[in-house]
């Protein structure tokens, strides 16, 4: 199989490109190294069956044409990472709905299929627990920025299931809830690699609000096998899937475990939202996602015990400490 991946110099894409090189299949990677690096893909270079191109996603005649080369679509480059997102609207909003559209353009050619990356935060501030995927999306008003990435992704899922429905292209929508593991970096605001980094520095560990929110921390390793089965089911086409591990923990919780596993004596300190990110922030207390209709097509649900995602992170981030020193 040829896997054309969009921000396959991101952290999920270049997993799932060294998953599929290492099990012999082609790659074509496209990325603007915008989040990704090349140091991801580093290893991959050379390799037989890799190719990257560095380029936007927003580039219609060079996506069109590296999707014509591949059987298969995995489209994962956004713009993503709270901080992101508060920071730069105009350029999450462009870059989210852009892409997509002509990732979903150049696949509608040749009906070749296309699994297109979205995210829990469709689920918005909904508080259900746990959240499957009829249930309705709850966002805040437009006049918070942070709700812009929810609805840029809500976007793409629905344009690519129209694409379905009207043009026969047959897309995947693969909602990731908080995806962690090697590679991922702490400058986007992602908690888990932060708090690492800081346990490990024996700095103050920063956690946001009261600590009592919680969060399921899947591997990306796990989510790349997700991924791969959902490509090969013939019942995912057009239908949209939960992707992540139900194991539950406070982010206060997080932050002492993350403190024990780097054998640390970082303080942990309370930061208020308005200070981490902008006055009027809203977070969302919970988030669990519900796998069974995952598990249910393809046999497979993220297992990975947090304890063994937490000293995965730890020792990433230490060698990558270690490497900058
Ligand atoms: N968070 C925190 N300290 C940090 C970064 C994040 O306490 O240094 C909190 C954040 O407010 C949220 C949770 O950790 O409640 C997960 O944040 P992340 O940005 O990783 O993912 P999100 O679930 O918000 O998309």
């Amino acid at each position: 199989m040829k896997v054309f991946v969009t921000g396959g110099a991101g952290f999920i894409g270049s997993h799932l490109a060294h998953r599929l090189i290492e099990r012999g299949d082609q790659v074509i990677v496209l990325d603007d190294l915008s989040t990704g690096s090349m140091d991801n893909i580093a290893g991959l270079v050379g390799r037989p069956g890799f190719e990257y191109r560095i380029g936007s996603a927003i580039d219609q005649p060079l996506v069109t044409e590296l999707a014509d080369r591949c059987d298969v679509t995995v489209h994962l480059a956004a713009a993503v990472g709270v901080r992101l997102i508060v920071e730069k609207p105009v350029h999450t909003i462009e870059t989210n709905v852009g892409a997509t559209e002509c990732v979903l353009a150049a696949a509608a050619k040749k009906q070749k299929p296309v699994l297109v990356a979205s995210t829990s935060e469709v689920y918005g501030k909904g508080s259900k627990v746990p959240f499957s995927e009829g249930d309705d999306l709850t966002l805040g008003p437009t006049s918070h920025s942070r709700w812009a990435y929810a609805c840029s992704k809500a976007l793409d899922e629905w344009l690519a299931l129209a694409y379905w429905r009207e043009k026969g292209v047959p897309v995947i929508i693969a909602r990731f809830f908080n995806t962690v593991g090697p590679r991922q970096t702490g400058r986007y605001g992602m908690v888990l690699p932060s708090f690492a980094a800081q346990a490990i520095r024996n700095e103050p560990i920063t956690v946001y609000g009261t600590g009592e929110q919680s969060r399921c921390f899947g591997h990306v390793g796990d989510a790349v096998e997700s991924v791969l089965r959902l490509l090969e089911a013939p019942a995912a086409v057009g239908q949209v899937f939960n992707i992540g591990n139900d194991e539950e923990v406070t982010i206060l919780d997080l932050a002492k475990r993350v403190r024990e596993a780097a054998n640390s004596s970082s303080e942990i300190r309370f930061v208020p939202y308005s200070e981490a990110y902008a006055e009027g922030f809203e977070d969302m207390m919970r988030r669990v996602p519900d796998v069974a209709k995952l598990e249910q097509a393809v046999g497979y649900r993220p297992r990975t015990p947090l304890a063994t995602i937490i000293a995965d992170v730890v020792a990433d981030q230490r060698a990558r400490l270690a490497g900058r020193a």
